[in-house]
């Protein structure tokens, strides 16, 4: 058995049911094989065994009570994953769905995609079981002083820095920090990124996910021969990255024609509205079915059985924005009949291997997560600095040095690609540029 297949079996043994972990591990072990064929010293080293491992995983409990007085248990996690490029930094996520599979994932993606960053930064990822829809916002509060009241021994401004991620925004976000603040009687305002802009939070942050994945697109379709203004594009999520990734694909002439949530999406002919989907899910925080009852010649489609609607409707570009693997093969099958050009992925994960390999085969362009949505933590850097500087740039400046940023990821890729002879197989430039660089700083700071 060569390498790979004995470091894939490994981990196949010692992660039963760490579903999208594997698979996170395997698409990047899928693709760097062009170097690690050429790197046989790398088995001795076992430094494929040690990249795939996280460096900690922290469990444990967050108790808070409800607002019938009732004691809720949740429970919460930090995986470090890999810090040889910097403090650990990474999202905090807060959805039912967390398991230790899901942040395993997430970290192990976050190293690479900081990595491509060209910043340093390490790779985490952290979060909770804790389901934020429906609770109040005492609840919130509650919530987020408990959990911060484990989470602070684990991180620091030199240390380990999170920031948002589905569930977890600007609200979550300040109460995390006034508890840290509490708990430690200092203002280390770097200890977390997504903060207020009266705090010491960074213009431009909010948007820089999503703009960060236009950038990325604007390149690749720039390299390919095509652009963005007059394609028609769908969006799915409505949350964070998807609100800001639709914002900048207007803004170059795209038109949007769909968005969704996790009960349907809606279609607009037209064109989307942001200003009433910032209303409904920014402000009222409501659900994207009531876009349909304020906009006229919209139709609301329901998602049944875990079917992705969205993905059904015919355009040339598609931005999953909302979570992993929701596009699959039969998804991906339907978009390429439906003549799509391009993928951005702005999501973690969303689309499946089945479905990467089909666009890729199909002759699809596909903007890869780490790479693609790399902006919102390149821009948590940032914020980083202006936190340590004691000052704050302009929303120009910031936005300036996000565009160079997501422009030098994907001549990073590009590169990559080239190099190796992949034509324009983005993601495995993005998994070789990424892995080249993470296994240089490991190789050299020694076997710890
Ligand atoms: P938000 O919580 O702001 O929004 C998430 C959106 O996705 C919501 O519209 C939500 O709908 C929808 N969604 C979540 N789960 C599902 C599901 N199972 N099926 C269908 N829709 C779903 O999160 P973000 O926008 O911050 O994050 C979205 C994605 O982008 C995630 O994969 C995240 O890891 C990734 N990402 C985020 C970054 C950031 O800076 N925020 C940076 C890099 C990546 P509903 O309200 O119904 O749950």
């Amino acid at each position: 058995m060569n390498y790979l297949d004995i470091v894939l079996e490994r981990l196949n043994k010692q992660n039963a049911n760490q579903h999208e972990y594997i698979q996170a591990v395997q698409e990047v072990l899928d693709s760097i094989k062009p170097v690690i064929n050429a790197h046989p010293e790398f088995e001795k080293s076992a430094l494929l065994e040690r990249i795939i491992e996280p460096e900690r995983l922290i469990s444990f409990r967050v108790c808070w009570v409800d607002d019938s007085g009732q004691v809720q248990v949740n429970k919460g996690y930090r995986v470090q994953f890999n810090g040889c490029i910097g403090p650990y930094k990474g999202g905090l996520r807060f959805h039912p769905s967390v398991n230790e599979s899901i942040m395993k994932f997430l970290g192990f993606e976050q190293v690479f995609k900081n990595a491509l960053t060209g910043l340093p930064i390490g790779g985490a990822k952290g979060g909770s079981d804790f389901d934020p829809k429906g609770k109040s916002d005492a609840e919130i509060m509650r919530f987020c002083q408990s959990f911060m009241n484990e989470l602070y021994r684990h991180i620091g401004q030199d240390i380990d820095v999170p920031a948002g991620d589905i569930g977890v925004g600007e609200r979550e976000i300040g109460y995390l920090f006034g508890q840290f603040r509490k708990i430690k009687n200092a203002y280390e305002a770097g200890v977390l990124t997504g903060k207020g802009l009266v705090y010491g939070g960074s213009l431009a942050r909010k948007e820089a996910t999503g703009y960060g994945l236009l950038y990325f697109m604007r390149e690749m379709l720039k390299a390919n021969n095509m652009e963005l203004a007059g394609k028609t594009v769908l969006v799915s999520g409505s949350g964070n990255v998807a609100i800001y990734a639709c914002e900048k694909a207007q803004h170059y002439g795209a038109k949007v024609v769909a968005m969704s949530d996790s009960n349907g999406c809606i279609y607009d002919p037209n064109g989307i509205n942001l200003d009433v989907i910032k209303q409904i899910k920014e402000v009222e925080r409501g659900r994207i079915k009531e876009y349909a009852s304020r906009v006229n010649g919209v139709t609301y489609i329901e998602s049944q059985n875990e079917q992705h609607p969205i993905w059904q409707i015919k355009a040339d570009i598609a931005l999953p924005c909302a979570t992993q693997n929701e596009i699959n093969l039969e998804d991906a099958k339907i978009l390429v009949a439906n003549g799509v050009k391009a993928i951005g992925e702005g999501a973690n994960m969303p689309t499946n291997i089945e479905a990467i390999n089909y666009f890729l085969e199909n002759g699809v362009l596909l903007a890869p997560a780490k790479a693609a949505n790399a902006g919102g933590v390149a821009t948590s850097a940032l914020e980083m600095s202006q936190n340590s500087m004691r000052l704050s740039w302009t929303f120009e400046e910031v936005d300036k040095k996000l565009d160079r940023i997501m422009t030098n990821i994907f001549e990073s890729c590009q590169n990559a690609a080239r190099e190796y002879s992949l034509g324009t197989n983005y993601v495995a430039g993005a998994n070789i540029a990424a892995f080249e660089k993470v296994s240089k700083a490991m190789i050299a700071q020694g076997i710890i």
